[in-house]
């Protein structure tokens, strides 16, 4: 409607594990997944049945969701559809991949990666259940040692091992013995697998119950002191390695932990005679706090036992606070005096160096379950596949990408700045799920966040590929034969079209349709996508094009969307609260679907849908077609003069049309449907509640209103198409609306003192209903004053003044040497100083615009709406100027009268 070809186009991403992992959950009987799909989507369970390979239940989706895209009306060019299973896509991203390693992007090393034992897998957030993205964080092994035996317990504050005054473990979890890298060390079952997986050599010698080492004692590391082994029962053994060391001075936990088990094994006489020699240890001096915070912050928080939440708020504040402001104390030998952070440094050095210290890594985020339903751990691991984000020319490339590219909202920019620097080397291959294998070591395949961040270049690729079937379709069977050259030349502008028409057998002349199309229409001018991808996916969107291609055509805005919420929650299958596109299509109409999403919400917030709004939209859009149907097809002929009230609603019009506008170039979308549905629609409704019902003057009256509907017309089109095409033909339109021009703004017919003239009116009727319901009274006659010509004079000189910022006596001053406003006295002066008043306290822009209107020939505004007051008030209506010959003022008001106040009487 501007001018522009625009293309939008649509492709079926079918990479990654999400679609094994349902088909698989689908023929294992999940009753959770039958009940949605046939609940929800409403599937049959006979074809339920064929749903059960992953490539079917694919494009079962594929063609509902295409279905819905249609009825919804969006404008898409079918011709360009594509999945990225299919063998020419694969191609290209073999070549994507290719390119990538020419320039040295792609690197093979030994990284931790979340990862899947059951699938023998990398995970990503697109391969975990709910979607959670993997976060690896890395805490050390501190070894305590008795007889040859090694307890390493795991902790994220080495420099406290010289408060340590106990080991725990858990009473209930069961042990091993096992030689790790050679020395035998005590742990969790469960942590077995989590050192294998980090490269140890593992070998369990024996299971040992909790009790074969509870109330036996250890040997600290630095200090040497044999400290006791305690029960435990919050240890969990898949945390770390199941064996805790115990800090009661510094951790809030250790220290609640130490009083419970006091308190419980009182009269214990085995237990009785450690618990009363372990007392917490001070080791940390912290500016403001006891020699033990820790019991100071459990005072603070009133924590009441160990299960007591507050503790984790302690803990923080404890563990931020020392590691900024503490020092540690005497009895830390050659650390005494030392910052906390600094001595944490020099303490794993040291250990490092005794081999009494290892690092552990773990997932930070508590549970990431794989899409198979394994639980996720950290693995090393060796050889594999990396994208190198880490690599500070790309990275300075991708910087530059994005400080070209429009982001909207802006403030997620930000976001996207923290992730380009964020971003390291990243695993971008999988075992399982559908996709492309690595062109160069086929045993993996490229997972789906490295196989989507070009595909909008293979949109021009792909409509020649289904237009000359005939040529391509040789390639599909062996896709090798079709060279690098080919996508080369066609997408990069690389190599002579001769040799590569000669090479591949593909005509010239479609060799170079190709990069002309694709010189045409890329970059992408506006990517739409969801915003919880810009940590990831839209980040390597950005890191990908900012390499692969030249900067003419890097990316050139990103729109990021929030989720529909519905009737105000988040749509979840247990709320039973989804509606499928396609139902709700069918329940409430496409255009009030359309509406009803966009209405809600600003770019980046949630939107909320609702029955209530759709049916509320449906009805106004109905409304909208009526008055089209009575509006009929036949233009009005003949031409008249428009009245001031034509005028005013053609600048409101004209208004509507200029900020509709920039709203929607901003992509304000919900703004634009206020303006358009809402804001319109009360200036049309006003509109016919000046004329009236009388249909004399129709012939004006169904000009406008036809102009005024066209032009809405037009800029409901891509909000409400349907609507708006219906419209557009009752009104005697040929063509399609959507093929129109968009509308534009006239300068010549914003008409501001039409404007402030209704404004006027309308606050007139509204004063005047205000004494109708106050008086009680039954009015016959209402008369309205307008103020006297002098007191125009005085008003205006007072709004000048207010400018200039004029001070009240000077002012009263100018105005009284003034021989005709001093012949006036005490009046003159006293409306002087309340004129000043006024415009001292009125907002800039109306002190503006009601000087730049001058006199308003109010007289003659209230005269021409007389019928309108006398049919809204239901009497009969006087209008006269103060002061005028032959005025009837009984109870003498028409003194009161001012600029823009007109005097009131009622009788
Ligand atoms: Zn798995």
């Amino acid at each position: 409607m501007k001018g522009y070809n625009t293309l939008f186009p649509m492709g079926f991403h079918y990479t990654g594990s999400p679609l094994f992992a349902m088909a698989k959950r689908l023929r294992e009987g999940d009753p959770e997944i039958i009940e949605t799909f046939t609940k929800i989507y409403r599937i049959p369970l006979s074809t339920q049945e064929k749903l059960k390979d992953p490539k079917s239940m694919a494009s079962h989706f594929r063609d509902d969701i295409k279905k819905g895209m249609t009825e919804i009306g969006f404008s898409i060019d079918w011709r360009r559809e594509f999945t990225t299973i299919d063998p020419l896509y694969s191609r290209y991203i073999e070549w994507h991949f290719r390119t990538l390693n020419q320039r040295g992007l792609i690197t093979r090393g030994t990284h931790p990666v979340a990862w899947c034992p059951n699938d023998k897998s990398p995970v990503g957030v697109v391969d975990t259940q709910g979607d959670v993205e993997p976060e690896i964080g890395e805490s050390f092994l501190v070894k305590f040692e008795k007889d040859g035996l090694f307890y390493p317990t795991s902790t994220l504050r080495p420099e406290t091992v010289f408060g340590v005054t106990n080991l725990w473990v858990n009473p209930e979890v069961t042990y091993v013995r096992a030689k790790v890298d050679g020395e035998s060390w005590i742990v969790s079952r469960e942590t077995v697998e989590k050192l294998q997986h980090q490269n140890h050599k593992v070998a369990v010698e024996r299971e040992i119950p909790a009790g074969e080492v509870l109330w036996k004692t250890v040997r600290n590391p630095v200090t040497n002191s044999e400290i006791p082994v305690f029960p435990g029962s919050f240890v969990e053994p898949d945390n770390g390695t199941g064996v805790v060391m115990s800090v009661p001075g510094h951790a809030p936990y250790d220290y609640q932990a130490l009083i419970d088990l006091k308190e419980k094994l009182a009269d214990s006489a085995e237990a009785g005679q450690f618990l009363q020699t372990t007392n917490p240890i001070s080791i940390i001096r912290l500016e403001g706090f006891s020699d033990l915070p820790a019991k100071d912050l459990i005072q603070k928080f009133a924590v009441k036992d160990q299960n007591d939440p507050h503790l984790e708020h302690a803990t923080q504040e404890l563990y931020s606070k020392e590691f900024h402001d503490g020092v540690m104390k005497e009895n830390t030998g050659s650390y005494s005096g030392m910052p906390v952070a600094k001595a944490r440094e020099a303490i794993i050095q040291e250990l490092t160096r005794q081999g009494k210290i290892e690092t552990l890594l773990e997932l930070k985020n508590a549970k990431v379950v794989c899409r198979c339903g394994t639980k996720c751990l950290v693995h090393i691991l060796e050889n594999q596949w990396f994208i190198n984000y880490g690599d500070p020319d790309w990275k300075t490339q991708a910087h530059k990408c994005l400080d070209q590219m429009v982001i909207l909202p802006e403030e997620i920019r930000a976001e996207f700045n923290y992730t380009l620097d964020w971003l390291r080397e990243r695993a971008c291959a999988r075992t399982v799920g559908l996709g492309t294998k690595l062109p160069w070591d086929p045993s993996w395949i490229i997972e789906a966040l490295s196989d989507s961040v070009v595909y909008m270049a293979y949109y021009i690729l792909s409509k020649y590929f289904t237009k000359n079937w005939v040529v391509f379709k040789k390639f599909e069977k062996n896709t090798s034969k079709l060279p690098d050259a080919f996508f080369n030349f066609t997408l990069l502008g690389e190599g002579d079209a001769d040799k590569v028409a000669k090479e591949t057998g593909i005509p010239k002349r479609i060799l170079s349709a190709i990069r002309m199309e694709f010189e045409y229409f890329y970059p992408v001018d506006m990517r739409h996508s969801a915003r919880e991808l810009v940590s990831n996916h839209l980040s390597f969107y950005i890191f990908h094009h900012s390499t692969l291609f030249p900067e003419r055509q890097w990316p050139k805005g990103i729109v990021a969307n929030g989720f529909v919420l519905m009737e105000g929650a988040k749509m979840s299958k247990s709320l039973q609260n989804i509606i499928p596109l396609r139902q709700g299509i069918a329940r409430f109409g496409a255009d009030p679907v359309r509406v009803g999403v966009l209405a809600t919400a600003e770019l980046g917030q949630d939107t909320d849908f609702s029955e209530g709004l759709a049916a509320s939209i449906q009805e106004r859009l109905a409304t909208l077609i009526a008055q089209a149907r009575k509006l009929g097809s036949k233009k009005t002929a003949g031409k008249s003069n428009p009245s001031a009230l034509d005028r005013w609603m053609i600048s409101r019009l004209s208004n509507a049309v200029r900020t509709a506008t920039s709203a929607l170039d901003r992509l304000r979308v919900r703004e634009a449907i206020n303006i358009i549905l809402y804001q319109l629609d009360n200036d049309v409704g006003w509109y016919n509640r000046r004329l009236g019902p009388k249909k004399s003057k129709s012939d004006s009256r169904n000009r406008v209103l036809r102009r005024v509907l066209e032009t809405r017309t037009r800029m409901m089109a891509p909000l409400a198409p349907h609507t708006a095409e219906e419209i557009w033909t009752r009104l005697g339109n040929r063509g399609f609306v959507v093929q129109s021009k968009w509308p534009i703004e006239t300068e010549n017919e914003r008409d501001s003192s039409a404007e402030s003239a209704e404004t006027l009116i309308r606050q007139v009727l509204h004063d005047s209903s205000e004494i109708v319901k106050a008086t009680g009274m039954t009015p016959k006659r209402i008369a309205y004053y307008t103020a006297a010509d002098w007191k125009w004079q005085v008003y205006l000189k007072a709004l000048k003044a207010a400018e200039e910022k004029m001070r009240q006596g000077d002012f009263i001053k100018e105005v009284m040497g003034d021989p005709l406003l001093r012949s006036l006295g005490k009046a003159a002066a006293d409306y002087a100083g309340k004129a000043l008043h006024q415009a001292n306290h009125m907002p800039d822009e109306m002190r503006k615009s009601r000087l730049q209107d001058g006199v308003t020939a109010e007289k003659t505004i209230f005269a021409d709406a007389a019928d309108f007051y006398a049919r809204e008030l239901r009497c009969a209506i006087n209008v006269w100027q103060e002061g005028a010959s032959g005025i009837s003022d009984p109870k003498g008001r028409a003194r009161m009268a001012e600029p823009y106040r007109p005097a009131i009487f009622l009788e």
